[in-house]
């Protein structure tokens, strides 16, 4: 908790000029209005009303939000998440604070992603005094022109899995990238080379999930600011290159219950508890509308294919990465899932808000899991998965969005105005996408 006069303290002590009321719009796009901190007496008492009672602007031009004839909102400041931007000056700085988004009658408003988490979490709480945790592995590619063609990117190095210079070309900007997020408050666990040629991931530890989709936002913004300031630029893009690994953002979780880490039990099955197995039982049945969401668009489903180490198969594992859900080794507090369909072009807060309403839905039904699948699933024959009851993850976004509208728990958790909002701007997304014509099909097509 910080109050308001701790927050003054902060901006002063500082030398904060600019505050960012930030928030994110429908797709996850973060957005801001800066204030301009005044110096003397008058300027600090307008700053402790902003401060407190929050900040008006007008939402109607915001992807999703609401329409032109009713756009005056409030961006309520989370005054846990100030802090300075380090790659903005130190002297006469710039701070942001992440905020919620309310309407001029003092409600939240319905169409507040960050507000949608809250909701779920804040049933979570109340229903079953139980609190989510989330851990994100987002990886990236960080990407130049081609010297031969500066029209057209290419990866930054030509560095494999954990990479060492002079293969690996960032090691400086993974450097810089984990100073900066330290300074913004970030526990980074691990940095590294990612597999394909100009991937990286940089891992952070778990937090609640509130926290930790904020820190989501905040982490592409850092690793972007700075990979710009060495010339060269990151992409969250979720398959850049064909032929290439994709980048996901495998999300690891688990939820406690009466301040207890639910999800182990010693004497269980793999040491996993009937808790667990019903949340994994809700997250496998409702993957296929999950990922309209964790992996919402066209190029998601390009990641989602088999021999890239992205998921395709909607099964769980204890170590075997072609399924969707993986159980990590640790066990005691440190069981957790890791689900592996995500990627880093979702918005965390709605992304986290079906994952967490599809495992609760398992957990209320008491939905039972499938047995574990040990073995290579994309070494499988379509009879073999057949048999097994192993179903696939949908072909594309207009599968997945289909899945979506099918889904009453995950629309009910998402509410409907998020749910109309988008459905309406992911569906014309499709339909943009599907009038293209690619240069695939015209190298296939042009002799016909
Ligand atoms: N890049 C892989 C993916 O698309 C994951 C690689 C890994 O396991 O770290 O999900
Ligand atoms: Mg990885
Ligand atoms: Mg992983």
């Amino acid at each position: 908790m910080t109050t308001v006069e701790q927050a003054l303290e902060y901006i002063q002590a500082n030398d904060v000029k600019f505050l960012r009321f930030q928030f994110v719009d429908l797709l996850g796009v973060p957005k801001n209005v800066a204030y301009p901190v005044k110096s003397g007496e008058k300027g600090i008492d307008e700053l402790r009303d902003v401060l407190t009672d929050g900040l008006y602007f007008d939402g109607s031009s915001i992807e999703g939000f609401v329409s032109i004839d009713c756009s005056d909102m409030i961006l309520k400041p989370d005054l846990s998440t100030l802090s300075v931007l380090p790659w903005r000056p130190s002297e006469k700085s710039v701070a942001r604070v992440i905020c919620d988004v309310y309407r001029t009658d003092g409600k939240p408003f319905e169409g507040d992603p960050r507000g949608c988490l809250k909701r779920i979490m804040g049933k979570l709480k109340e229903e079953m005094n139980g609190e989510y945790f989330v851990g994100p592995e987002p990886e990236f590619f960080i990407v130049k022109p081609d010297p031969h063609n500066p029209h057209k990117m290419v990866p930054a190095d030509s560095g494999a899995y954990f990479d060492l210079e002079p293969l690996d070309e960032a090691p400086d900007i993974r450097r810089n990238i984990v100073f900066a997020l330290e300074n913004l408050g970030f526990h980074v666990e691990a940095s590294h080379h990612e597999v394909a040629p100009g991937q990286h991931e940089v891992d952070f530890k778990f937090d609640d999930a509130l926290k930790t989709a904020d820190s989501v936002i905040t982490f592409k913004t850092t690793i972007k600011m700075i990979a710009k300031q060495y010339g060269v630029m990151a992409t969250f893009m979720p398959k850049p290159f064909f032929g290439m690994n994709g980048s996901g953002m495998h999300c690891h979780q688990s939820i406690w219950l009466n301040g207890e880490a639910s999800f182990y039990d010693e004497n269980a099955p793999y040491q996993l508890s009937a808790t667990c197995m019903n949340y994994v039982a809700g997250i496998l049945e409702h993957a296929k509308a999950i990922v309209a969401v964790t992996n919402p668009t066209v190029n998601s489903y390009k990641r989602l294919v088999p021999g890239y180490e992205a998921p395709v198969n909607i099964a769980w594992a204890n170590s075997n990465r072609s399924a969707i859900i993986r159980v990590p080794a640790a066990r005691g507090k440190g069981t957790r899932i890791e689900f592996r369909a995500p990627d880093p072009s979702c918005n965390p807060y709605l992304a986290f808000t079906v994952m967490l309403a599809a495992g609760l839905d398992g957990i209320k039904r008491k939905l039972e899991a499938p047995e574990p699948v040990e073995r290579n699933i994309f070494a499988m024959s379509e009879a073999e998965k057949k048999e097994l009851g192993i179903d696939s993850v949908p072909a594309n976004l207009k599968d997945a969005l289909d899945e979506l509208e099918n889904d009453t728990v995950l629309k009910e958790a998402l509410g409907k105005h998020i749910l109309e909002n988008f459905l309406e701007l992911k569906t014309a997304e499709w339909d943009r996408f599907r009038i293209s014509v690619t240069d695939w099909e015209t190298k296939e097509y042009l002799k016909i």
